[in-house]
């Protein structure tokens, strides 16, 4: 189920006109859609019910406690991969036992936390840090449950700031180490083996990447099972999304079609099934796009039109600093009028039903989105053929629930976006827009 489509010329989220939405929180604001969120959930763990399973959303994707709240409701468990992930995720009801911590740089301080909260498992990255949380699990008389993240080196196939699994990545332990630094960590007092895990990127669409890891990684979890007797193998997150035609195609055959999802959850668990099902261990995944990314939109207020000698630009109230996945990543997201814009025909009067009418002939033509950021690369589009928009005309930029909000900053003074979520006909504020007064509130005057 996909929950973003037209009816009569206006954008819904559900049963929720968009147009009210914006209206009642104002623009730059994320809408998350809460259906949609547990439709994928359910779906994947549908997928996966002849399997002994667990799903621990990766909550760096969408942090919003109302978000965390609807997941662990369903029965996920979490994937954090740090304190302050942590702290949100007790801080929204979740049980730290359904928790596995993730990430190569560790403190001190939030090794301790998690070992007092009891997290199911801290996912290893170095031989440092193996030693590092031996040694504080001793000096606290306790068993630090682990697992290692196995770097398989495999290519991903998708960008580079977002492929992890290549043994030139930062992440994890080549996997020819592996078993060397299973047998040291069995000898550590304060060292507990509880699984293995790796995760080879994020916005994965084909199914062979995953395969080829499971496949490279089988034979060590074999031999650990054997030796270590653990409990879990956790093969992570990184199932890609559409970004493109994602509102064209929300139509009833959404799950199934190529066009709106490159690599559907049945085609992917179909494929890492067979190697897994043989293994007879608990499996883990982490998926986070998968579950928010299309689930969210950012609406945005279109300012000022601009035009130069060379071209269009179509100035918008929501800059990088709000969604910066096209600055980062050169990303794409599909950008759409909240009310459809139509040819103009000589029945139907300018405010009519079926969306407003274009100013011009109907055409469309090619244009720069850009947001107020005093940054070239402020931009959401380039040199997109779009329909002719005017000053005050909403836009909706599609699928970004995933990596939106959590990256945005407050770069150029700019308060944080508000966060609302939709469930039925209701929609419901999650995350107030930040306040002017509130962007100098922690400063703190030197007192020399
Ligand atoms: C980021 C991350 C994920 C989630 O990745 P998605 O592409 O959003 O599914 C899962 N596991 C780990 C360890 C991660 O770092």
């Amino acid at each position: 189920m996909h929950s973003f489509h037209y009816c009569d010329g206006r954008l819904f989220c559900e049963d929720v006109d968009v147009t009210v939405a914006a209206e009642r929180f104002g623009t730059p604001l994320y809408l998350y859609s809460a259906s949609t969120i547990l439709d994928h959930y359910q779906r994947l763990d549908d997928a996966l019910s002849s399997l002994d399973h667990s799903i621990c959303y990766a909550v760096k994707a969408n942090t919003n406690r109302a978000i965390l709240r609807l997941l662990r409701d369903a029965g996920a468990g979490f994937d954090i991969v740090s304190g302050g992930e942590l702290f949100r995720v007790i801080n929204a009801g979740a049980d730290p036992a359904k928790c596995t911590f993730a990430g190569v740089g560790k403190s001190h301080q939030e090794i301790e936390y998690a070992l007092e909260q009891g997290v199911y498992s801290f996912n290893i990255e170095s031989e440092a840090e193996l030693d590092y949380i031996n040694e504080i699990a001793s000096a606290k008389n306790q068993r630090a449950p682990i697992a290692l993240r196995v770097n398989p080196d495999v290519e991903a196939q998708t960008h580079q700031y977002i492929s992890t699994g290549k043994s030139e990545n930062k992440f994890g332990i080549a996997l020819e180490w592996a078993a060397k630094v299973y047998e040291r960590a069995s000898k550590m007092p304060a060292i507990s083996i509880r699984g293995v895990q790796m995760h080879i990127g994020s916005q994965i669409t084909e199914a062979a990447p995953f395969v080829a890891a499971i496949e490279k990684i089988a034979p060590l979890v074999s031999e650990l099972k054997i030796k270590y007797a653990i409990e879990f193998f956790s093969i992570g997150g990184g199932l890609g999304i559409a970004y493109e035609s994602s509102i064209a195609s929300g139509s009833g055959d959404w799950w199934t079609s190529q066009r709106s999802h490159p690599l559907t959850i049945q085609q992917y668990v179909d494929a890492i099934l067979p190697p897994l099902t043989r293994l007879g261990l608990r499996i883990l995944l982490e998926p986070g796009r998968l579950l928010v990314g299309n689930a969210g939109i950012l609406l945005t207020r279109v300012r000022y039109i601009k035009e130069t000698a060379q071209k269009k630009f179509v100035i918008i109230d929501a800059g990088m600093n709000d969604l910066i996945r096209p600055a980062l990543y050169g990303s794409y997201h599909e950008i759409v009028p909240v009310e459809k814009i139509t040819e103009p025909s000589p029945q139907s009067s300018p405010s009519g039903r079926g969306g407003r009418e274009a100013a011009g002939e109907g055409k469309t033509n090619k244009i720069d989105v850009v947001g107020p950021v005093c940054e070239s690369g402020d931009f959401f589009a380039q040199d997109r053929e779009m329909p002719e928009l005017r000053a005050g005309d909403l836009l909706a930029v599609m699928s970004a629930g995933a990596y939106g909000f959590v990256m945005a900053s407050n770069y150029n003074s700019r308060p944080l976006p508000a966060e609302a979520l939709v469930r039925g006909d209701k929609v419901a504020l999650i995350r107030k827009r930040q306040t002017l007064a509130e962007l100098t509130r922690d400063e703190v005057d030197a007192s020399f």
